[in-house]
């Protein structure tokens, strides 16, 4: 059949990871799918979120190790650089992984790909219309004019809506007229360093920023609404980020609400903050080069023409039930539109669920999304990743733990590496060692997280890792030592006394 005619098994809106995954997992198994795209193939991830970024922290990482050379016993010295060069190199990096997502590939995978935006006119019917958006870029490397969209209708079975999200913008008053920074904006349209910045939000996003920007070069402001940053995580674990970050040279100011936003007669920008009462703030209004907005995410819904499908929406997006079905059992939503956890992993994972759903024939075959094990971390230096319960959440939940805590410095490879700034917080159940989460502060910690997020969903306990071999010397060994320190716990005095008394008559 030709490309957009009759009835596709499923229609997928979005080309980032949700919408690509899905695609590709339909076309694989056989089915007949068209993919959507209104912007760029890739979606945020590749374009303007987790690898340009990743990419850019890399950089600032060696720049942060050679200014801290003497910890190798090198001499001290100042890293040479050029802060373009270093974008261009993060620009290169990302186009090397776009062919991954890229419509060539698609097409070679049996899918149908439009360039477009996808409105529903029906429960089982969209219309695709020009985009205002480039659809093709220099890193895409692809011309992808090749398949207007522009005014066609398309039917399907199913349709999964991928739309993933924008970057929320603050109401600050004169924000429109400023020329703020967000992720979508600050990879490519970032000409030159900005001597000084002003990051708004203290979130992953804006944490991950602040830090590789000031090892960049620039002076960094980080304003946060709450009284704590990475605000998800265990207080201990934000404030030794904190301090991480302030003894680099990043400046975090708490507490603090942004009343207005303008450009100054130098052309710079001038942030001014709302009175806080109790602790006055030392400066009413900050000045800087470059002011980047990273408070948030709006789920990308704008345009869709849900109504006409019938699909509810709420606060985080579009309303799914736990097989991931809109109010319309046919049409799915998966990734970023839908939440709850915003992350590549999950678009992925949420993707997975959807292509064995639409598959199945019958509810009750179907698939419920499982988010009891779900992962993250933040790539500060040194990275905090985390799984299920901190303590903060099994306090709010009532739930019994003991806590297991492992200092970095007690891990043989971290003080050989000078990396012994960190530590990893395990949760088990209480009197038992069934883990409950893992919080790990460390360099790699998103990697050494994972034998923690296997053992909690094939359900191995802390027990089981202590007695597991770990090559010595590896950060690896941060998950052992965690089970030494619970299988000490199950030394109680009865079991030592009866120890003792079987050694002591040995030595009869
Ligand atoms: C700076 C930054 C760093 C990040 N780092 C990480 C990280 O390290 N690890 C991690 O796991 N996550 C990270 N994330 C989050 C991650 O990028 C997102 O969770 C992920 O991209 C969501 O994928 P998605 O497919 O749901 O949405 P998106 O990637 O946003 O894709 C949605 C696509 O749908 C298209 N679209 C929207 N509406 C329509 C329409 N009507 N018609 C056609 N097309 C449409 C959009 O153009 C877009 O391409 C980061 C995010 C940011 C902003």
């Amino acid at each position: 059949m030709k490309k957009g005619e009759g009835v596709y098994n499923v229609i997928v809106i979005g080309a980032g990871t949700a919408g690509l995954v899905t695609a590709a997992g339909t076309a694989g198994l056989g089915g007949r799918v068209a993919l959507i795209e209104r912007h760029l193939m890739g979606g945020d991830c590749l374009n303007f979120g987790c690898v340009p970024s990743k990419a850019l922290i890399s950089s600032a990482r060696l720049i942060r190790q050679i200014r801290e050379s003497e910890k190798w016993g090198l001499d001290r010295q100042e890293p040479q650089f050029v802060f373009e060069k270093v974008f261009e190199r993060m620009r290169a990096r990302r186009a090397k992984l776009a062919p991954n997502d890229s419509q060539n590939r698609f097409e070679s995978l049996g899918v149908d790909v439009f360039r477009g935006e996808a409105r529903f006119v029906s429960p089982r019917e969209i219309e695709i219309h020009g985009s205002p958006s480039p659809q093709s870029s220099p890193w895409q490397g692809e011309a992808d004019a090749s398949a207007p969209g522009e005014g066609r209708r398309l039917c399907a079975r199913n349709f999964v809506i991928a739309s993933g999200s924008h970057p929320a913008i603050p109401e600050i008053q004169g924000i429109d007229s400023v020329p703020y920074f967000t992720n979508e904006t600050i990879f490519d349209g970032l000409k030159r360093k900005p001597e000084n910045m002003i990051v708004l939000g203290g979130g992953p996003i804006g944490c991950e920023l602040a830090q590789a920007f000031c090892r960049l070069g620039t002076q960094v402001t980080l304003i946060q609404r709450g009284d704590q940053i990475l605000p998800k995580e265990d207080r201990d674990v934000a404030e030794f980020i904190e301090r991480r970050l302030s003894n680099e040279g990043v400046r975090i100011i708490k507490n603090a609400n942004v009343r207005a936003a303008t450009t100054t007669d130098q052309g710079k920008i001038a942030v001014e903050f709302l009175d806080r009462p109790s602790t006055p703030l030392a400066e009413r209004t900050l000045f800087a080069d470059a002011f980047l907005v990273a408070i948030g995410r709006t789920p990308n819904l704008h345009g869709l023409d849900l109504k006409s499908a019938g699909v509810e929406v709420n606060e985080s997006g579009v309303r799914v039930n736990d097989y991931l079905q809109t109010s319309r059992g046919h049409i799915y939503a998966v990734g970023d539109v839908t939440g709850p956890f915003l992350f590549t992993h999950m678009a992925d994972a949420q993707a997975r669920v959807v292509v064995r759903n639409i598959l199945m024939p019958f509810q009750f075959l179907r698939q419920k999304m499982d988010y009891s094990v779900v992962p993250w971390c933040t790539y500060t230096d040194p990275e905090v990743a985390h799984v299920a319960l901190g303590e903060k959440e099994a306090r709010q939940k009532n739930v019994d733990y003991d806590l297991f805590v492992v200092p970095l410095k007690d891990v043989d490879r971290a003080v050989v590496e000078s990396e012994e700034s960190g530590f990893a917080k395990i949760l088990t159940a209480k009197g038992s060692d069934k883990i409950l989460g893992a919080t790990i502060v460390a360099p790699h910690a998103g990697d050494l997280l994972h034998e923690f997020v296997l053992a909690m969903k094939t359900g191995v306990g802390l027990g089981t890792i202590a007695s597991t071999i770990h090559a010595y010397p590896t950060f690896a060994e941060l998950a052992r030592k965690a089970g030494d320190k619970y299988n000490r716990t199950r030394l109680t005095p009865f079991a030592k006394k009866f120890f003792t008394w079987l050694y002591e008559r040995a030595r009869r």
